[in-house]
């Protein structure tokens, strides 16, 4: 079974569930290993502006860290990675970096969920998407995903083309963003998610698409998988569907990570 290193808990305030539940799932399904991801605190706003729902307050941070480290202790037989979902916001790079480093990380996911303000993931704002011209918001998505690659912040990029989440696909071609995108990776020295949340939105596929992974493979940027679960019963979801992707666009290893070191394993 593939390692799911992309959870949730009910701690970062829209996702159910604690973390003995994500881990009763996943030993039931028969995972050998697993990795929390939690949403980082909202690093790059006031504390006062920091809405409850999207992260977990600052002040969580060491009883998040407190918490697996006694389910690592409590659960032999299953390995915990200790990780941190956190959002790439251009210009916050140093207060992201003070924030990791204070904390024995095992790996750090990616995340660009922001544009120019605009949470482009968040269903209460999927109207912004009529007013924009998609083929630009491609070109800026992926600027700012090769932007992350390349900020020496994070082990992997999640979810690497979320901007197709709500089913609103560019008309361009979009071969040329995914090589340069891939390039990034590939000279950022990071991984990308191979994510199965998109088949639970109306964009219907795995992240990243086919095509895209396929560069991913030919440029060598390692991979990592992740349900992006925020309910317990969805850990390790779509996993057949996620082993079909990687071995279609060639991959025949993936990799996981103990204190930011990537360590690699058969598929
Ligand atoms: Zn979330
Ligand atoms: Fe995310
Ligand atoms: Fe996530
Ligand atoms: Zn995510």
């Amino acid at each position: 079974m593939l390692p799911d290193l992309h959870l949730h808990t009910s701690r970062c305030g829209h996702a159910t569930g604690d973390m003995e539940e994500y881990i009763a799932v996943a030993r039931y399904r028969g995972l050998k290993s697993i990795g929390f991801a939690d949403h980082v605190p909202m690093y790059w706003l006031p504390p006062g502006e920091r809405d409850p729902a999207l992260a977990m307050a600052e002040e969580e941070l060491p009883r998040y860290i407190e918490s697996v480290r006694r389910l690592q202790r409590a659960n032999t037989g299953l390995t915990i990675y200790l990780g941190i979902e956190a959002d790439y916001i251009p210009g916050c790079e140093d207060q992201l970096r003070t924030l990791l480093c204070r904390y024995p990380f095992d790996y750090v996911l990616g995340s660009v969920h922001y544009l120019g303000g605009w949470g482009f993931d968040n269903p209460d704002l999927v109207q912004e998407y009529t007013r924009r011209d998609v083929d630009e918001l491609y070109r800026q998505y992926f600027q700012m995903v090769q932007q992350a690659a390349r900020a020496g912040l994070f082990d992997v990029i999640a979810h690497p083309d979320l901007i197709k989440k709500f089913g609103y696909r560019a008309r361009m071609d979009l071969r040329e963003l995914y090589e340069e995108t891939a390039r990034a990776c590939a000279e950022g020295d990071v991984c990308i998610e191979v994510n199965t949340a998109g088949l639970r939105v109306p964009a219907g596929e795995i992240y990243p698409s086919l095509d895209f992974l396929k560069l991913c493979r030919r440029y060598q940027v390692p991979v990592t998988v992740g349900s992006d679960a925020h309910q317990p019963h969805l850990v390790a979801y779509g996993w057949d569907r996620a082993r079909d992707w990687l071995l279609a666009a060639g991959y025949r290893e993936l990799v996981v990570f103990r204190e930011r070191r990537r360590e690699v394993i058969p598929l």
